[in-house]
């Protein structure tokens, strides 16, 4: 049996500009900066493996400045597409020769699939979310009133999905206050439908403080972290423990650690909490599936995560 090629952990742009293939090729990768991080790697090599796919999925460390030519190289080098991440979901959108409605709405795309010499846009972060609260709390995000911490790329895919599923109700927290306020504007038309309600807006943006977190909270079912709030060793949790209460799922989409510090609020809070690699897993799925138009192999895709 012919033997796997061991990957290189990070490829560079100046690997791209020299390409020298291994065995099975390289088709696929994810371009950040950083990127040393990222788990894709592990999740979709086991998945073309598992549909015996004849190619493997690598990282590239490419900076902003890069980003342009690493694009217009996965085009010519015939790759079959790309995950993006920080800091380039935003600053592809120039790039893309076709971006589909999730991506012009959110204004990032995530995912890449390189077709007729064309760069095609997608963005799975929200309906990845979606799967992962199924998942995670066994509830659909139409029965939920839900707080939204963040109002960048990934907030923003949150809060779309949460409008097409027809969210109970919605509020996005942002210490930025203007950005909250302009996501919630940009949603008005999808929160039109009759709700049954208290005496609490539909929609609503907040700033991201103490006292009007304290207020919200008994009015939601779901919070979620998409803020990088948390991420890094002995960063606070964006909520304390004392805001949350034991009737909240608490969802942070980081998941660098199993217990983040917003998990461990919750905990500590007596409510339910869980991390972001289940919506990394499943956003990857449904790259998986835009790239191949093949069902994607979920379990095999959570052990190799
Ligand atoms: P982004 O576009 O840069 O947005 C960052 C947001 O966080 C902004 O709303 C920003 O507020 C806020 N923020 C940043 N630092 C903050 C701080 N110290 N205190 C309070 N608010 C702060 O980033 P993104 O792409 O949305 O990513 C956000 C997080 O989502 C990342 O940490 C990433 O781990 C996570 N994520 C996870 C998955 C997954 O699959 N699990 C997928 C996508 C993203 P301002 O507007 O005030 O600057």
């Amino acid at each position: 049996m012919k033997k796997r090629k061991t990957l290189k952990s990070v490829y560079t742009l100046g690997d791209l500009k020299e390409w020298r293939d291994v065995d099975p090729p390289i088709r696929l990768g994810v371009f950040g900066d950083p990127v040393e991080h990222s788990l894709s790697p592990q999740m979709q090599n086991a998945a073309l493996k598992h549909r015996k796919i004849d190619m493997q999925y690598a990282r590239f460390h490419v900076s902003p400045d890069e980003l342009r030519e690493a694009m217009d190289l996965i085009r010519k080098l015939e790759f079959v597409g790309v995950n993006l991440t920080i800091p380039h979901k935003i600053a592809a959108l120039e790039l893309l020769d076709v971006a589909d409605e999730n991506v012009k709405r959110i204004r990032a795309a995530n995912v890449i699939k390189v077709g007729g010499g064309k760069l095609h846009g997608f963005n799975t972060d929200g309906r990845g979310f979606a799967r992962a609260v199924r998942e995670e709390f066994s509830v659909d995000l139409r029965d939920l009133r839900v707080l939204v911490l963040g109002a960048g790329g990934a907030a923003r895919a949150i809060a779309l999905q949460c409008a097409k599923e027809n969210s109970e109700r919605l509020v996005i927290a942002n210490r930025s206050f203007e950005k909250a306020e302009k996501l919630a504007d940009e949603l008005r038309d999808l929160f039109v439908g009759p709700r049954v309600l208290g005496p609490v807006p539909r929609l609503q943006a907040i700033p991201l403080e103490e006292a009007a977190i304290r207020f919200q909270i008994g009015h939601v079912d779901l919070v979620v972290n998409a803020t990088p709030m948390g991420l890094n060793r002995g960063e606070p949790s964006p909520i304390p423990a004392r805001l949350l209460a034991p009737h909240v799922m608490v969802y942070d989409t980081i998941y660098s650690a199993e217990r983040t510090p917003l998990v461990s609020a919750s905990l500590e809070a007596g409510a339910r909490g869980a991390n972001g690699l289940s919506m990394l897993l499943h956003q990857g799925a449904l790259a998986f599936e835009i790239w191949f138009q093949r069902e994607a192999p979920i379990e095999v895709m959570r052990k190799g995560l």
